[in-house]
C-alpha cells in the first residue's frame, strides 16, 4: 500500500535525478589540513567556544559548549592545533569559527559515555547522552535532538515518525544511510522508544523511488510488530514534518503548532541513526553521509565526511566540475542555501552538496510577477507566496506576518514554480527572520 500527498494542496514533481547517487555505496570523504567549526550549525544559541589559539586539540574532544537550553556542543572531528577563532562564510551567512590545523595523528579523545551499555540506558541516561554528543536534526533542521526527544510537560507522544522520504532532488545520503546502515537506525529506534512510555505506533516514511531502502529497513523492522514501514508516494515535499504527520498518522498540526500537539515525534533516519552511536559507542556526532551531485560534477559520490571539512575538498574527491557551474547548494536545490565561496564547510545538518549549471539553477534577470498563481497552487502549506514576498520588500513585516509568514515550511517550491524568477522563497526567509528579531525587541 502506498501512501499519498494528503495536504489540501501543494506540492510539484521537480526532476529526482539521484541516479548518479542512489546506488553508490558511502565511501570515505579526504580529510584536508584545515578544517572550519563554526559554533552555530544548529538552531539556537550559538555555542561557546572553550579553546583558544594554540591550544592542541584531539578527535572528539569538545570544542565549544552549548550556549543554553537550545544549543548544541560543537566537536573537533580531527587532531590538531587550534590556529583560529574568526567569522569564516558559512551556508547561509558568516559565523564564528574555529579553525583546526588537522595533524593527521587522529589521536582521539575519550568516549562521551563508556560503549556498550546502550541497552542498559535509563530514558534520563539516553537524552543526556543525545545533548552531550551535540546532535541536531540531520536532514537540514539542525534543530537540538535533546530538545526534540523531551516534549513540553504534559505532552503525550503516541507515535513515532522516522523521516527517510529525502524528497530533495539530487540528494541520496538519507537513502544510502537506510541501505547500509538499517540496524543501525532500527537500534536508534529502540533506544528512542524508552522516552516515550505511551508509545503505541512507529512509522519509517520511504518515498517509493527507494525501493532499496524500503526492502532494507523492513527486513530490520520484521520483528518488531509496532515498527511500520510506509512507502510514500515521490512528491515534493513529502518529507516535511507536518505532511509525514498528516500521511502517516492522520493527524493535522495546527498552523504554527508543534507536532507534540498532535502526539507525535518527528526523527530523521541519520540523526536517529546517531542516536544509537553515541549512546552505544560513545561517539560525539563529528562526522556525516554527505552526497556531492549535479551536472556540473566529474564524478558525484555518496561520502562519510568529517564535520569541519570545506565544501571544495569534497568536490576534488568527486574529480571537480567537467563544465562551469551555476549555483551551488549547501543541501538540495529547492530547502538548500546557496554558498557563494566553496570554503564553507560541512556542518551537522548538510545533508548534501548540489551543483547546478547556470541552465539549470535558472540564473537569469528577475522580471515582474505575471500573476499566473503558479506560486500559490503549489504551497503546500496553503500560503500565498508572492503577497508575503511583497509584503517583505515593502517592509511591512507586520502583514507579511498576517499573511503567515511564519508557517512557511521553506519547501522552496514557490521559487521553483515561479516564471518571472522572483526569488520567493529568499524573501519569505528574510521576512520569517524579521518577524523573529521584531518579536524578541
Ligand atoms: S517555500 Fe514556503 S511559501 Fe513557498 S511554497 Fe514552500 S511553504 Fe509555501
Ligand atoms: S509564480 Fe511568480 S509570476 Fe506567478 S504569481 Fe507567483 S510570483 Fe507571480
Amino acid at each position: 500500500m502506498h501512501f499519498s500527498f494528503m495536504g489540501k494542496q501543494g506540492g510539484s514533481h521537480p526532476e529526482e535525478n539521484k541516479s548518479r547517487t542512489s546506488k553508490l555505496p558511502i565511501v570515505d570523504a579526504s580529510v584536508p589540513k584545515i578544517m572550519v567549526f563554526p559554533v552555530a550549525m544548529h538552531i539556537g544559541a550559538p555555542a561557546k567556544p572553550v579553546v583558544e589559539i594554540g591550544d592542541q586539540v584531539k578527535a572528539g574532544q569538545i570544542i565549544a559548549e552549548e550556549g543554553g537550553f537550545v544549543s548544541a556542543h560543537v566537536y573537533s572531528s580531527v587532531s590538531g592545533e587550534v590556529i583560529g577563532l574568526e567569522k569564516r562564510p558559512t551556508v547561509g551567512g558568516e559565523a564564528d569559527s574555529i579553525i583546526i590545523k588537522n595533524d593527521y595523528q587522529y589521536t582521539k579523545a575519550d568516549p562521551i559515555v563508556e560503549p556498550g551499555h546502550s541497552h542498559e540506558m535509563s530514558k534520563d541516561d539516553i537524552l543526556s547522552t543525545v545533548r552531550k554528543a551535540g546532535i541536531v536534526g540531520m536532514g537540514g533542521a539542525t534543530f537540538p535532538t535533546a530538545v526534540k526527544l523531551s516534549p513540553p510537560p504534559g505532552m503525550t507522544i503516541d507515535t513515532l515518525i522516522i523521516n527517510g522520504a529525502e524528497c530533495e532532488p539530487y540528494s541520496t545520503s538519507d537513502h544510502r544511510v537506510m541501505v547500509e546502515h538499517a540496524d543501525e537506525i532500527i537500534d536508534g529506534i529502540n533506544l528512542s522508544r524508552k522516552l516515550f512510555p505511551q508509545l503505541k505506533k512507529i512509522y519509517i516514511g520511504i518515498e517509493d523511488n527507494k525501493p532499496d531502502a524500503i526492502k532494507k529497513m523492513k527486513e530490520a523492522a520484521a520483528e518488531f510488530d509496532d515498527i511500520s514501514v510506509r512507502p510514500l508516494k515521490s512528491m515534493y515535499p513529502q518529507g516535511s514534518e507536518k505532511n509525514l504527520i498528516q500521511n502517516l498518522a492522520g493527524r493535522e498540526v495546527p498552523p504554527g503548532g508543534l507536532p507534540a500537539e498532535v502526539r507525535c515525534v518527528v526523527a530523521n533516519t541519520s540523526t536517529i541513526r546517531s542516536v544509537y552511536r553515541a549512546c552505544e559507542y560513545g561517539e560525539p556526532l563529528i562526522e556525516r553521509i554527505v552526497s556531492v551531485s549535479g551536472t556540473p560534477v566529474k564524478e558525484p559520490k555518496n561520502l562519510r565526511v568529517k564535520i569541519g571539512t570545506p565544501m571544495d575538498s569534497l568536490i576534488d574527491d568527486c574529480g571537480g566540475f567537467a563544465e562551469v557551474p551555476g549555483k551551488v547548494f549547501g543541501g538540495g536545490p529547492m530547502m538548500g542555501k546557496t554558498v557563494s565561496d566553496l570554503g564553507v564547510p560541512i556542518i551537522k545538518g548538510t545533508t548534501a552538496v548540489t551543483v547546478l549549471t547556470p541552465e539549470e539553477a535558472h540564473i537569469g534577470e528577475e522580471q515582474d510577477c505575471i500573476m499566473c498563481a503558479e506560486c500559490i497552487h503549489v504551497c503546500p502549506v496553503s500560503l500565498q507566496p508572492i503577497l508575503i514576498s511583497e509584503a517583505f520588500e515593502r517592509g511591512n513585516i507586520e502583514k507579511a506576518k498576517e499573511l503567515g509568514a511564519m508557517d512557511c515550511i521553506e519547501c522552496g517550491n514557490c521559487s521553483f514554480i515561479c516564471p518571472s524568477k522572483i526569488p520567493l522563497l529568499e524573501n519569505i526567509r528574510s521576512a520569517k527572520a524579521a518577524i523573529k528579531q521584531k518579536e524578541e525587541k
